[in-house]
């Protein structure tokens, strides 16, 4: 655990670049450092190792006061990994990785073993061991910093907008890795970006910082929920605030157990069950809860000379998937005049139904602002003849 109590920096021509901050990190956390240019971020962040070094308040690691440690010790059981790589460039890749261990004096076989193990992590052959830095690209190159950053088994990784310099496409390869080194190897890392989305992304908790000073440290979601001020409001953007009410999913507003027949069962047994629920429309399943189609009274009325089982009348039936967020489906939910809509998990078991009143008492007041709505996932048709 990581702990700043009351922490301050002044620089010597007497800028107050971190100016009384007090906030804990826990051990496995991952957090992130946000905030405009000169906001303090990476002199908070370099506090944490001593290469910058606090004018007042204390900084304890793990109940100890880092002022204690031998600066360079501390320096190396915590890794750290910037912009521009800093790869040493006439050493090898493999040289780069065990540059910490190397001054731990970890054993041949032992660094060996590790360079190649964190080397197949981020998906790269062991022949980039023996390359130079420039013989990478610069997705792979930071690869090899994040790697160098784990490679002395450090509890601890500093990252100062590691991926600023890449394509967003590299970029996001790398978040997405650095966050599941991040959860498998139980390291705590302080990352600081300028990026909003970045951190959402990869943030168990989020420090804003503004002149200095934390503005607010919380969970995304709490903070999307609830801003602490204009500042963070503004930094966060209007977008993204209305973002969140429709980030909840529909598996959060439906009703968990819907009215259902099975596809088997007879008109007469469908019509009785409509008539003790009291509801004109059943969904219909198979045996194992799997979504067939739709009936309704009028479709069994029509055909109770033609038909013995609800398999033989059973419409198609629009459906969701589970996980679906809303913003993505309410707007044509809501066009589309559905008085309810299924929700299917992957295989397609019904998990519940979402009603049209439900969402526009939840969805419409709430959320709906003027924007034309997104487009991304597609309401699916289930057409049983097509499968067939
Ligand atoms: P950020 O990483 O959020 O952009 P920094 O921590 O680098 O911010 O800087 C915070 C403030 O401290 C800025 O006003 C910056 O100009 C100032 N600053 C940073 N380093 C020094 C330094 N070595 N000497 C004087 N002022 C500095
Ligand atoms: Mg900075």
């Amino acid at each position: 655990m990581i702990e700043f109590k009351n922490v301050s920096k002044v620089y010597g021509d007497g800028t107050k670049a971190v100016d009384d901050i007090s906030f804990k990190i826990n051990k496995g956390e991952f957090v992130v450092l946000i905030g405009t240019s000169g906001s303090g971020k990476t002199t908070t962040m370099r506090m944490i190792n001593r290469m910058i070094e606090s004018t007042s308040g204390e900084i304890i690691i793990d109940d100890k006061n880092i002022k204690d440690e031998n600066a360079v010790n501390l320096r190396r059981r915590i890794g750290y990994v910037i912009q521009q790589t800093g790869l040493m460039p006439h050493m090898t890749v493999y040289e780069n990785i065990v540059m910490v261990p190397k001054l731990l004096k970890w054993d041949k076989e032992k660094m060996r073993k590790s360079a190649e193990s964190l080397l197949k992590k981020v998906d790269m052959s062991t022949e980039f061991l023996d390359r130079y830095p420039q013989e990478l690209s610069g997705g792979q190159q930071q690869r090899i910093g994040v790697i160098r950053a784990l490679a002395a088994d450090q509890d601890i990784i500093l990252m100062d907008e590691p991926f600023g310099a890449l394509d967003p496409i590299t970029r996001e390869a790398l978040q997405e890795l650095v966050k599941n080194l991040q959860e498998e190897m139980g390291r705590t890392v302080v990352f600081v970006t300028h990026d909003m989305d970045e951190a959402l992304k990869l943030a168990d908790r989020i420090a804003i910082m503004s002149e200095g000073k934390i503005v607010q440290y919380d969970t995304p979601d709490n903070i999307l929920a609830n801003p602490a001020n204009a500042f963070v409001e503004s930094f966060l953007g209007e977008d993204r605030l209305q973002q969140t009410a429709t980030m909840q999913t529909v598996d959060q507003v439906m009703i968990k157990k819907p009215i259902t027949v099975k596809s088997e069962a007879t008109l007469g047994e469908a019509i009785k069950q409509m008539q003790a629920r009291r509801v004109d429309t059943l969904l219909v399943t198979d045996v194992e809860g799997h979504l067939q189609g739709v009936v309704d009274f009028e479709s069994i009325n029509r055909n109770r000379k033609k038909a013995a089982t609800i398999q033989e009348i059973m419409t198609d039936v629009y459906y969701v998937k589970s996980g679906t967020l809303l913003g993505n489906v309410a707007d044509r939910l809501l066009k589309r005049e559905f008085k309810s809509i299924p929700i299917v998990d992957e295989e397609g078991k019904l998990q519940g139904l979402v009603t049209r009143t439900a969402l526009v008492d939840i969805v419409y007041n709430t959320i709906w602002g003027d924007n034309e709505a997104s487009e991304s996932v597609p309401l699916e048709k289930m057409s049983l003849k097509d499968s067939e």
